[in-house]
């Protein structure tokens, strides 16, 4: 198996003033980092977590290698948070995938995303670690809901806002002509994911190309945030096998995006800390929307049935 094609594109979009997004392309390690806090603290913080992608330590391997690496990330960013007033309660998502022999190493952390593009298909790897995103698992949201929830910019997890960071780790088994694309949700908040397929298809021959047609694609939907793309390409496996492999998510495609930026609407509200909620504590800040009337659908089929009966008896009357 070796690594093909990559590419990487990060844009400030149409609305923000700083780009709080950081990306690293060293292959095998490709990762993106979208930073949240008050004045400079969001590129800090993504900052220093791009730097501990760059300075992993290349002995360690798998699961534990991108764990670590993310850990490492977390202790950095809390560290700078804890001495730093001006940084304090910055934090960042990471989501890191590292090549190795036979597999595809994730580690995550937030609500940016990774894709698997396989088969004609795009299916999202990740789980987002935003309020809503747990909402919908849990089954008290549905996903049309979660699009207008108040509080869709709250996450659930980030690098550096706590001293310890639970991650998501887990394995993919490549098949030759996969593609991977990492993104953060300034791609998926503003581009639903057949959109994104259709833009990769048509540039698939060039991952570039294709890493531009999805920041036109963001901004063209109101680019209300940073906006970072990273490619890239499995090809030739002597294996042959494509199977998926480990505890890959199941994740049915095209679902519509659930979340905003950490700080889409929120610039002035200062303390990061206040928007990373544990999940436990998502129930008790949750306030579903109303559900739309399941009565309505029911009174419109009553009505047609009865204009058909009448329409019957009529019919018969003068037949
Ligand atoms: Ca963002």
């Amino acid at each position: 198996m070796k690594i093909g094609d990559y590419s990487g594109l990060t844009d400030t979009g149409r609305k923000r003033r700083r780009n709080e997004d950081a990306y690293v392309v060293a292959p095998p390690l490709f990762g993106v980092a979208d930073g949240m806090g008050g004045a400079q603290a969001g590129e800090l913080a993504s900052g220093l977590a791009a730097a501990a992608m760059r300075e992993a330590n290349p002995n360690g391997s798998g699961e534990e290698r991108v764990s670590d690496l993310i850990q490492e990330a977390n202790r950095r960013v809390h560290d700078r948070a804890s001495t730093d007033a001006a940084a304090s309660g910055m934090g960042t998502t990471m989501t890191v995938a590292l090549v190795e022999r036979g597999r595809v190493v994730f580690g995550h952390v937030g609500d940016s995303r990774a894709y698997l593009i396989r088969d004609g298909k795009i299916e999202q790897l990740t789980d987002d670690h935003s309020l809503v995103a747990e909402l919908v698992r849990s089954g008290r949201l549905t996903p049309e809901e979660a699009e207008t929830h108040p509080q869709r910019s709250v996450i659930t997890r980030a690098v550096g806002t706590e001293a310890e960071v639970d991650v998501d780790t887990f394995s993919i088994e490549p098949a030759p002509g996969d593609l991977f694309l990492i993104c953060s949700d300034g791609l998926t908040d503003m581009v639903d994911d057949r959109t994104i397929f259709q833009a990769i298809e048509k540039h698939r021959g060039n991952l570039e190309d294709a890493a531009k047609a999805l920041v036109v694609a963001a901004n063209r939907g109101g680019g209300e945030d940073n906006i970072t793309v990273v490619f890239f390409e499995v090809s030739g496996d002597d294996s042959g096998d494509t199977a998926v492999t480990q505890q890959s998510p199941v994740v049915v495609a095209a679902e519509s995006s659930e979340d905003e930026d950490t700080l889409s609407g929120l610039e002035d509200v200062k303390p990061v800390d206040t928007m990373v909620v544990p999940p436990e504590d998502a129930a008790a800040v949750s306030d579903p929307p109303k559900r739309r009337s399941r009565a309505l659908p029911i009174i419109a089929a009553l009505a047609v049935l009865l204009i058909i009966a009448a329409a019957v008896l009529w019919l018969l009357d003068h037949a």
